[in-house]
């Protein structure tokens, strides 16, 4: 049985585990914050590896940020995490060796083993949370591209509708399928359309309200919120569409704080209603909190 440090990096909190090759736990999950400075944060590292390095056979981290192909770097913007962080060459931190793995494509891979697509060798992972990410499982391999960085799906761009996204380039995806996505179009229906004026929001400021805001108003049964999310939800569908079209997935799950407000047949029925490829499941993610420290384990129990 190979044993695995895994860490998650987040920006507030690390959160670490042993994991083995089958990704089941065989520790407790301790968390500790995030130093704010970059010698801590590799000194945090170096003593979670210390503490633990003669139970285990190696060390996989998950962390936001592009990875490079040999898994060893981070090498695109982290703005939640120190200055530095990219020039951290993760293999020197262990004896043992160290994998590195982006956080939603190592979720893509637990959710393909442990998960909601188990035995899919075709499968998405989409992560509807403040931003959009994915990881996308290709003939049973984890897609990464020549340079690492594939499966960027939240910069896919929709629509045309001129949005401005939180990376400065227009039309994201994420800047509409988002729960930031959300919040903008909430704003933008309560600045453009005269439905405002009938809804229970509408002494509210257009960018006061809140993705909460919205899905409280579902339930209320206000017409602007059920506009409003209606437009999200189509924006949704149109990236899902494109990818089902590009990828032809048996499924496609969905991860993250958006996916408790969608009802998955819904999604799928319009998704299939409109795609040239065979239909596509869509399924809400399984394999928990810690899918990314999980997936980073296999990931690296695989490579070593
Ligand atoms: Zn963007």
């Amino acid at each position: 049985m190979t044993k695995v440090l895994a860490i998650d990096v987040g920006g507030t909190k690390l959160s670490y585990a042993i994991i083995n090759d089958n990704g089941e736990f065989l520790s407790e999950v301790k968390k500790t914050s995030t130093p704010k400075n970059i010698e801590e944060l590799v000194q945090t590292f170096k003593n979670i590896i210390v503490e633990n390095e003669n139970d285990i056979d190696m060390t996989a981290f998950a962390t936001a940020g592009a990875v490079n192909i040999e898994n060893t770097k981070v090498d695109s913007s982290t703005p939640n995490l120190p200055k530095g962080y990219n020039d951290i060459d993760f293999s020197t931190l262990s004896k043992k060796p160290v994998f590195v793995e982006n956080d939603a494509n190592a979720a893509a891979w637990a959710e393909y083993k442990v998960g909601s697509a188990i035995g899919e060798d075709n499968n998405i992972t989409i992560t509807l949370g403040t931003g959009v990410g994915g990881g996308f499982i290709v003939g049973g391999r984890l897609l990464r591209g020549k340079s690492g960085r594939g499966g960027e799906v939240g910069s896919i761009k929709i629509n045309g509708r001129g949005r401005i996204c939180t990376c400065n380039r227009k039309d994201c995806w994420e800047s509409y399928a988002s729960g930031t996505g959300l919040k903008k179009t909430a704003e933008e229906v309560a600045i453009g359309d005269e439905i405002i004026k009938t809804s229970i929001y509408k002494d509210k400021k257009a960018q006061e309200i809140t993705t909460y805001d919205i899905i409280d108003g579902l339930k209320k049964g206000d017409e602007y919120s059920k506009k409003v999310f209606n437009i999200w939800k189509q924006d949704l569908i149109t990236g899902l569409l494109n990818i089902t079209n590009i990828f032809d997935p048996e499924t496609i799950v969905i991860s993250g704080g958006m996916g408790e407000f969608i009802d998955t047949d819904e999604i799928a029925n319009a998704v299939n209603n409109e795609i040239v490829v065979a239909p596509v499941k869509i399924k809400l993610a399984k394999a928990g909190n810690y899918a990314g420290m999980i997936g980073a384990a296999l990931l690296a129990c695989q490579k070593y």
